[in-house]
């Protein structure tokens, strides 16, 4: 078996790789850590570490007035709004259970849920709403305040004690663009951040490689930190997957043009998990280049 430390990035032993003791997720949606990471995760639990998905836009939209581009989605899940976070929660408690985590939520409303910003799929996967500039900053905010609870208030080893995992932004789902700023905030504020490959969108042609190239050409650089294998994990990683059928429909057929059965989902994810590391299944991830970002934005 191909080690880690043969892939690009830094060279980890196993314990390094594992890292510190609290493993923080920041997953837009309930299903991007099994997605993306859930080989990993379920790895790190194993060695003993506290794993924790937490879920930024998983808050419950009650009093939120639907428009017509969320009863759309509502409709095409198969459930009424009221249903709709319930039955996620139930997926989630059953996924990390699965990968050996445990869950939390922030207090924000998903994109659909947010005022009248996105009402199509093209503002949905286009840029943010400026009129959420300050959005990031409040969700760097709250999942500190989330680390701390976990590790207790007055631990001054807050940026020791923990790493944050967030998305790079792969696909541009507004949600998930919001989460990477809101990493790079914690990352210049001291904290431990790897980014990792949104999916189903890194599976989508050569999104990956573009949106990594775009941040470049922004100012924004990255560099690759770690190509975890995901041997042990696998088996765990598909079934917390299949445990949000609510989203196998949406996200496999809709988004990757995958047929959502479990043998097809199982073989479009081992294929892009073998191709990022060169035949033996890694999940990769980046961090913040010490170059940081460009100073004129
Ligand atoms: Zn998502």
């Amino acid at each position: 078996m191909k080690q880690a430390s043969q892939t690009k990035g830094p060279h980890w032993g196993k314990a390094e790789l594992a890292g510190p003791t609290y493993h923080i997720v920041l997953s837009p949606h309930y299903d991007d850590m099994a997605l993306s990471i859930g080989a990993t995760m379920a790895t790190f639990a194993d060695a003993g570490r506290q794993v924790t998905d937490l879920i930024v836009f998983g808050a419950e939209p009650s009093g939120v007035a639907l428009h017509a581009f969320a009863r759309h989605h509502h409709d095409r899940w198969g459930l009424t709004a009221v249903e709709v976070v319930n039955a996620r929660r139930a997926e989630e408690a059953r996924a990390v259970q699965i990968l050996g985590a445990a869950t939390a939520n922030l207090p924000f409303f998903d994109a659909i849920y947010r005022s009248d910003y996105y009402l199509s799929d093209s503002m949905l996967f286009g840029s943010p709403s400026p009129a959420e500039f300050d959005l990031p900053d409040r969700i760097a905010t709250a999942a500190v305040d989330a680390a701390r609870s976990l590790v207790g208030a007055d631990d001054p080893s807050l940026t020791e004690s923990v790493r944050f995992y967030a998305p790079l932004g792969i696909g541009n789902h507004v949600d998930h663009q919001t989460v990477f700023e809101a990493a790079s905030q914690l990352s210049a504020t001291g904290y431990v951040v790897w980014l990792y490959e949104d999916l189903p969108y890194a599976m989508i042609g050569d999104n990956s490689a573009r949106r990594r190239a775009a941040l470049a050409t922004s100012g924004t650089y990255i560099e690759p930190v770690a190509s975890v294998p995901t041997d042990t994990g696998w088996a765990r990683k598909i079934a917390a997957v299949l445990a949000y059928p609510s989203q196998l429909e949406t996200v496999f057929r809709d988004y990757a043009g995958v047929e959502p059965t479990s043998g097809a989902i199982g073989a479009a994810l081992s294929d892009y998990h073998r191709a990022a590391g060169d035949g033996d299944g890694v999940e990769r991830f980046w961090r913040f280049s010490p170059m940081g970002r460009a100073a004129t934005r």
